[in-house]
């Protein structure tokens, strides 16, 4: 692990230090694995400020920013007008365990927004999606979940097979803890194969309750839903009496002030029957929320049958920083958001291309990632088997290249990257003077450092 941190420029002791604290305190010193490093090595940097695109950790290293606390940030670190909400919503008391105005607010921002009719308001992406299967369950009186490998929803018992994110980062299976009967009703397809979906709504039709799928699959890295993949599970689901659940929580009011949808399904004419939302609508703290029409959101108690509930959920303070960042991510936002990932992404390829760096750089919309798999073999990442061709080594390389330069990218080479509107030409600049070396470090690596 130190050797990777010898080899580095920059301070890192205090980082170091207290992930030894954090190690004795928390399995893997990190209340996230992904955090952890274990996947590139060396030690996690523990931040301890964040302004615009920047992040600052505790030994006074500044990083340009292409994490964006894996997405809400769509303004930038410490937005001023969110600041200012969210320390006067503080004043006025932090939960009431009661209804209040910031979440009517909220919920009405995101029904304007997107095709749903009514939303539920709860904690995290992860229970968003639980309880949008449950629903679906519920309202279908059937049990079969389809997903598709390489995307994630979250840890839910049912959904953590051929999972994204971190668990395909660190190559887990299965995970030990789910019970055989909780995955044995998930149905795990590969992504972008309408056949595959096909096939199984001809075996299975009558006991599908839903097909759920990321709008654009950002946690493999990114990829785009091929030309009407998402369309054709809202059909194949439609002639079945399933639900088609679109997961946004990573892409909703990031790819556009509508999601992925807003690129998709409001241009094709087709709606999901439920969808999930998280990250940015909680302007960086923890909100995330489920919707769909009204004659399925109506099984929900206290109305329907369908229990769901939580003591935090729409959070006055959360549902304020959601509403203000919601309310300041206008089109210029979107505008701004769009150019810096097509001026990040087109400057990442053409570092790794002068340096002979073999990889393909993604997009799906304002999501992208670098891929180190060979053109000549994978010209195109359509699945979690085309992401899983990649030479880790090369990422592991240009990650420390980078974040020793920094520049703090995702530490594994199975996540989208993500910009702000804050991400102004200074910060561009200062990525893009890191590339160059860094590109040359993913080209020369070899697996065998690997170890
Ligand atoms: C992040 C994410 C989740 C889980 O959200 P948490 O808030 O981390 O529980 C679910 N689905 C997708 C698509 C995500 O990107």
């Amino acid at each position: 692990m130190t050797s990777l941190d010898a080899d580095t420029a920059r301070p890192v002791a205090a980082s170091a230090a207290l992930f030894a604290r954090a190690l004795d305190v928390t399995p893997g010193g990190v209340n996230s694995p992904v955090r952890a490093f274990r996947a590139v090595g060396g030690t996690p940097r523990f931040m301890a400020r964040g302004s615009g695109p920047y992040l600052y950790d505790v030994d006074g290293n500044e990083y340009v920013d292409l994490v964006c606390s894996w997405g809400p940030l769509i303004l930038g670190h410490a937005h001023p007008e969110v600041v200012d909400a969210v320390q006067r919503a503080v004043s006025s008391g932090t939960s009431f365990g009661t209804p209040a105005l910031p979440e009517v607010d909220l919920a009405a921002e995101i029904v304007a927004r997107t095709p749903v009719e009514q939303v539920r308001l709860v904690s995290s992406g992860t229970e968003a999606t639980m309880s949008a299967i449950r629903l679906a369950r519920g309202f279908t009186g059937r049990d079969l979940v389809v997903k598709f490998a390489g995307c994630y929803h979250g840890h839910v018992d049912s959904l953590l097979v051929a999972a994204g994110s971190g668990v395909a980062t660190f190559g887990i299976p299965g995970t030990p803890g789910v019970p055989q009967a909780a995955t044995a009703s998930t149905l795990v397809l590969p992504y972008n194969d309408v056949a595959a979906v096909t096939e199984s709504f001809a075996f299975y039709g009558d006991q599908i309750a839903c097909v759920i799928t990321e709008a654009a699959a950002g946690n493999m890295g990114a990829v785009a839903p091929a030309e009407g993949f998402n369309e054709s599970l809202s059909r194949l689901c439609r002639e079945h009496g399933a639900l088609f659940v679109s997961d946004e929580v990573m892409t909703g009011f990031r790819a556009s002030r509508s999601g992925y949808w807003g690129l998709d399904g409001a241009v094709e004419g087709w709606e999901p029957d439920l969808m999930t939302f998280g990250k940015v609508m909680g302007g960086g703290f923890p909100a995330a929320a489920f919707g769909g029409r009204k004659d399925v959101m109506a099984h929900l108690a206290p109305i329907g049958p369908v229990y769901q509930a939580g003591t935090l959920s729409g959070n006055p303070i959360a549902t304020t920083a959601g509403l203000t960042t919601l309310r300041l991510a206008t089109d210029d936002v979107y505008a701004r958001l769009d150019e810096v990932a097509g001026t990040i992404a087109g400057l990442v390829s053409d570092a790794l291309t002068a340096a002979g760096a073999p990889h393909v750089v993604q997009a799906a919309g304002n999501l992208f990632s670098a891929f180190f798999v060979e053109p000549d073999e994978v010209p195109v990442v359509r699945s979690f088997d085309d992401a899983n061709r990649q030479a880790l080594h090369r990422f592991k390389a240009f990650f420390h290249s980078m974040l020793d330069q920094g520049v703090y990218l995702p530490p594994s080479a199975f996540e989208a990257w993500f910009v702000s509107a804050a991400h102004d030409d200074q910060a561009i600049d200062k990525m893009a003077a890191a590339l160059p070396r860094a590109a040359a470090a993913a080209a020369a690596a070899r697996p065998d450092e690997d170890a």
